[in-house]
């Protein structure tokens, strides 16, 4: 018999169900997902795409490719970001020699290292923490680690998954050990489950103004519950989440 859903995986589910399917990242190649967080800076998803487009075409996003192009080259593809395009381009040109010098040009080696060693040696380049590093374990199916950005864990601190510590790194590792339990410890799931709810985040679970009355998942938020409860609500919500909680999410 299959295993009962945890409330965790009926958020995830009900989040595909409205929002359909996400895209698959837009490469599971680890240098190329460093390029990714380092060719622009507070871009949105299609500046940033315009940016690594320009990347891959002109100048090549393997190791060695950008040291090898002029600074004229790099800023031309900076540019397509939304700005500071010479603190980006510089950002690659370290990333480019960080990958030839620590990695010998073979980032795909260091994925198959244990874990923690794996994710300390991605942190070494620019722009990538420890969240980050964990993005690119799980994005190239390295490892199933439940790698939230930003938004996801918005999403998730507000229904109630943690809470909220004074640094941002803290928050990140409350959350997911809230629900350690109650993932599906596959690459493919946690791929999904990272880009559903980032993407609620982007669009619903905003940081100012989260559109709270038209979530699929309100019934059993904690954020909005604590809202007050004279107001008037849907009469359960809009697309029918029953209990998501069945289990402690803390
Ligand atoms: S109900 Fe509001 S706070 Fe809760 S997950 Fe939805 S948008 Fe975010």
């Amino acid at each position: 018999m299959p295993a009962k859903a945890t409330p965790l995986q009926n958020i995830i589910r009900r989040l595909e169900t409205v929002s359909g399917r996400p895209k698959p990242p837009i490469t599971t190649d680890p240098f190329e997902l460093i390029l990714w967080e380092n060719v622009a800076y507070l871009a949105n998803d299609d500046e940033r795409a315009r940016a690594f487009s320009a990347l891959r075409e002109r100048i090549g996003t393997k190791p060695g490719c950008i040291s090898a192009a002029s600074g004229e080259e790099l800023l031309a593809v900076t540019r397509q970001g939304r700005g500071f395009a010479s603190q980006c381009a510089e950002k690659l040109r370290r990333a480019d020699q960080i990958a030839l010098r620590l990695f010998k040009g073979n980032l795909k080696k260091s994925l198959q290292l244990p874990y923690l060693q794996a994710r300390k040696a991605f942190q070494e380049f620019p722009g990538i923490g420890e969240p980050g590093a964990e993005k690119i374990l799980l994005f190239s199916s390295a490892q199933p680690v439940f790698a939230l950005e930003s938004n996801g864990l918005r999403v998730l601190r507000r229904l109630g998954f943690g809470g909220e510590r004074k640094i941002y790194i803290a928050t990140y590792r409350a959350v997911q050990a809230a629900v350690i339990n109650q993932i599906v410890p596959k690459c493919g799931w946690l791929i999904r489950a990272h880009q559903l709810l980032r993407q609620h985040g982007q669009e619903v679970c905003k940081t100012n103004r989260p559109r709270c009355e038209a979530c699929c998942l309100n019934s059993d938020c904690r954020f909005y519950q604590s809202q007050g409860t004279s107001r008037e609500r849907p009469s359960g919500s809009r697309t029918g989440v029953s209990t998501l909680r069945s289990t402690s999410a803390e």
